[in-house]
C-alpha cells in the first residue's frame, strides 16, 4: 500500500498534540501495535517541539509535516524554516542542548533515533530544518501469530 498526507499548522505547542494525534490517525490503517505507535508519537512530538521552541523560538512560523507509507515503511517529515542549526553533528550528541536555561534536557534527538529506525536531519543557519525519521512496521502476519 502506498499512502502520502501533508498537513502544515501554526508553530505553537499545542498543535504539539494535534500533530502526533493526526499522524495516529493516518497510520491507523497500517494495523499498528501500541507500541510502534506510541514510538511515532513520541518521536514526532520532539520533532515538532524543536520546530517551536529552537526552530522560530516562540515567534510565527509554519510547520509542515509530511507522512509518508510504502508497503510496511513510514517516512515523516518534519520541517520547519525558522533559524536552522549551525552543527548538525554536535546537536544529535546525547545531552546538547542550546537552551539549558530552559531546562530542556538534550534528549530529542536521542530519543528519535532510539524509537525510529533512521533519523536525518537536513539545516543550516538562516535555512530552517527538516527531520526525517523513518520506520518499518511489523508485518501483520507475524503479530496476527502472536
Ligand atoms: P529536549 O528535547 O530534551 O527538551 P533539546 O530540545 O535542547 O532538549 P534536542 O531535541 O536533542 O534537545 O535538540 C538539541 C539541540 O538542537 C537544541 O538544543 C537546538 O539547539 C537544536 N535544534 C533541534 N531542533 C532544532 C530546530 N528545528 N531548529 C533549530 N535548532 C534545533
Ligand atoms: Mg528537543
Amino acid at each position: 500500500m502506498k499512502n502520502h498526507m501533508t498537513v502544515s499548522f501554526d508553530a505553537i505547542s499545542i498543535n504539539e498534540a494535534f500533530a502526533r494525534m493526526t499522524v495516529s490517525a493516518f497510520l491507523v490503517g497500517m494495523d499498528p501495535t501500541v507500541e510502534e505507535l506510541t514510538d511515532i508519537k513520541t518521536a514526532v512530538s520532539e520533532a515538532v517541539t524543536n520546530a517551536i521552541i529552537h526552530g522560530y523560538d516562540d515567534a510565527e512560523g509554519k510547520v509542515v509535516m509530511t507522512c509518508e507509507i510504502e508497503g510496511r515503511d513510514v517516512t515523516i517529515y518534519i520541517q520547519d524554516q525558522g533559524q536552522g542549526i549551525a552543527d548538525v553533528d554536535k546537536a544529535r550528541e546525547p545531552f546538547y542542548t542550546s537552551r539549558p536555561e530552559l531546562e530542556r534536557s538534550g534528549m530529542g534527538f536521542a530519543f528519535m533515533e532510539a524509537f525510529m529506525d533512521e533519523l536525518d536531519v537536513y539545516s543550516g543557519p538562516g535555512l530552517g530544518t527538516t527531520v526525517v525519521m523513518k520506520k518499518r512496521m511489523r508485518d501483520r502476519e507475524s503479530y496476527a501469530a502472536v
